[in-house]
């Protein structure tokens, strides 16, 4: 099936405005992993026409990665034909992972990528988090190299602030910015904004508020230690039954169009202002990207967007609230402080 493209900013990359997001496929933060079940997760988005995926080397410590690669190596799909995005700049150990986006680093990190992915080259190479122990003109440079070099098609940064991306593009392009951004976690919005007018193309992370917009929670819903919900504001205190309120009340609005919850989510972000060029839609089952098609063949109107506003803000007073600290890692010179 054919699916809706776009141009990943400045770059020549074209890629399904649906992407695969594989962080739960990794297993760390997700209670683990299976294999095969991966794999075939992976299979189910290209067979219905998704064509970019995105993963790290921190999902997993290299799982999520080599199972991509995995996939694609058992897969009928050319590799052309594919856009594969992934990230550098996280070191990792038995007791967690940290920042270090050192230009050593990140060329021996690129090779290891490659090697797992089974490719030659990455599509879109992003450094994972912003690393202020290390000059962003050090890290863009490093970066520059490998585009010069053919080694990526396109540079891409994830939850850099503007004026950190201001500062990068004094050394080196920016073609793609991936923040966290769904219908209930509006805090990032000025830099999707930002991204819009510097015509570097968005990816937004947590599409799905990690699940809570597949509408499959209840008001007593428990997750286990090892999963991030547990820990994850949204999922926690009084505000978790009013935003399962929202929920409920958006899953009708969804049925009402013969659409289902996750499709209304996925095109809110890829039709609201300033909106998304690409939806990471995190899975892990096969059957997790059932309904792929039918969020990538209506758009909402300006009245479903408003709609939709109306319900939310009934129910959630502070979706602009927000703060990226409870996802990101600590830096290489607070491992060694502690
Ligand atoms: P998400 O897309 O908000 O939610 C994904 C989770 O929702 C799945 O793992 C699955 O969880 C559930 N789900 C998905 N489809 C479903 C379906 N059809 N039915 C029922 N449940 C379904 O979460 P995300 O994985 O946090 O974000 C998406 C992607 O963004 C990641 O995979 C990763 O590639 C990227 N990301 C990037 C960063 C960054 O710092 N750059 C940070 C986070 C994520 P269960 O199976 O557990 O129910």
């Amino acid at each position: 099936m054919d699916m809706k493209k776009v141009k990943l900013g400045k770059s020549d990359v074209v890629a399904t405005r649906i992407a695969l997001g594989t962080w739960a496929i990794g297993g760390s933060g997700w209670g683990g992993t299976d294999e095969d079940q991966s794999i075939e997760t992976i299979h189910a988005a290209i067979d219905k026409g998704v064509t970019m995926i995105d993963t790290a080397p921190a999902y997993g410590q290299g799982l999520s990665e080599e199972l991509v690669g995995k996939a694609i190596a058992s897969s009928n799909v050319k590799r052309e034909d594919l856009v594969l995005a992934t990230k550098a700049g996280i070191g990792f150990t038995d007791d967690g992972n940290y920042r270090d986006t050192r230009p050593e680093r990140l060329e021996q990190e690129l090779q290891e990528s490659l090697d797992r992915l089974q490719t030659e080259y990455i599509d879109v190479y992003q450094i994972h988090w912003p690393d202020t122990d290390v000059s962003i003109e050090e890290t863009a440079k490093k970066m520059k190299e490998f585009y010069d070099q053919g080694k990526i098609r396109a540079i891409g940064v994830s939850n850099f602030s503007p004026e950190q991306m201001n500062e990068w593009q004094k050394y080196a392009p920016i073609h793609t910015s991936q923040m966290h951004l769904n219908m209930l976690q509006r805090y990032l919005i000025d830099w999707f904004e930002y991204c819009k007018q510097n015509d570097i193309a968005t990816l937004s992370w947590g599409s799905l508020a990690h699940g809570m917009l597949t509408g499959k929670y209840s008001k007593d819903a428990s997750f286990s230690d090892d999963d991030l919900r547990s820990k994850i504001d949204l999922f926690q205190g009084d505000r978790f039954p009013s935003m399962i309120d929202a929920v409920g009340e958006l899953k009708d609005l969804a049925n009402k169009k013969d659409r289902n919850l996750i499709q209304l989510s996925i095109r809110w972000l890829l039709d609201h202002q300033p909106g998304t060029d690409v939806a990471l839609w995190g899975a892990r089952k096969p059957s997790q990207m059932d309904g792929v098609e039918g969020a990538d063949d209506f758009e909402l109107s300006n009245d479903d967007l408003q709609l939709i506003d109306e319900i939310l803000y009934k129910h959630v007073d502070d979706l602009e609230n927000g703060s990226l600290k409870e996802y990101g890692p600590p830096l290489r010179s607070q491992l060694q402080e502690n």
